[in-house]
């Protein structure tokens, strides 16, 4: 199964696409996770990325294609994947539609997370992330320890307000006219509802999928 998550920062992807894989069996991939790590690491990649990310601006669009092509082709993703943030703009929509003609598979949904921008604000002002697997917590202070690693939890540099309404103006522009670019192209749409629990969202999300 190919799917792709789309909604606004904070709506709860990372959370529900870390739980969909295991459920499902199949590998996520984030774009912002691989950014992330190659910011960490110092890489090209890294240098290339950090400065728009730290401001909340999307990077190229030829960045992510190169990212989201790599993913799809690689023995892990066989069966298929769940790319959580990785289609954000329309360029990058058709770019995935190429990516998977080329490799001979159908996309099987967009999942899109609802939810109002209070509560993302919200959201993201109380949002930890662990400095070593990125597993993000919400309303646990920056110097915690991870439950998973062991790591050590942090704010998000582009968690800080000024940055966080950048990422939802951008949001608003780039991002949500994908939705309709794929509403024209007959694109297998699932909105549904993010606000409540994770179990309560999970629930909504599988049930979309009909998984
Ligand atoms: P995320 O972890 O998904 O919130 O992504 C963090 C940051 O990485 C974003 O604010 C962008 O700067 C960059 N990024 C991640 N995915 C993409 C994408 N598909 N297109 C452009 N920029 C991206």
């Amino acid at each position: 199964m190919i799917l792709v998550l789309l909604g606004p920062p904070g709506a709860g992807k990372g959370t529900q696409g870390e739980r969909l894989a295991e459920q499902l069996g199949i590998p996520k991939v984030a774009t912002g996770d691989v950014l992330r790590a190659a910011v960490r690491d110092g890489t090209p990649l890294g240098l290339a990325a950090k400065a728009a990310m730290d401001r909340g601006d999307l990077v190229p669009d030829e960045v992510i294609l190169g990212i989201m092509k790599e993913a799809l082709a690689s023995p892990g993703a066989a069966n298929g994947a769940i790319l959580d943030g990785v289609v954000r703009t329309v360029p990058q929509a058709e770019g995935l539609q190429r990516v998977l003609e080329e490799l001979g598979r159908p996309l099987d949904a967009v999942l899109i997370f609802d939810i109002p921008d209070e509560e993302l604000v919200k959201r993201l002002s109380a949002r930890t992330v662990c400095s070593n697997c990125q597993t993000p917590y919400t309303g646990r202070e920056p110097g915690s320890t991870c439950q998973k690693c062991g790591g050590t939890l942090a704010r998000r540099k582009d968690d800080e307000p000024e940055a966080v309404r950048n990422r939802l103006r951008t949001y608003q522009e780039q991002t949500a006219p994908v939705i309709g670019w794929y509403r024209e192209a007959g694109g297998p749409l699932r909105p549904i509802d993010a606000q409540g629990t994770m179990d309560e969202v999970l629930a909504r999300a599988r049930k979309a999928l009909g998984t």
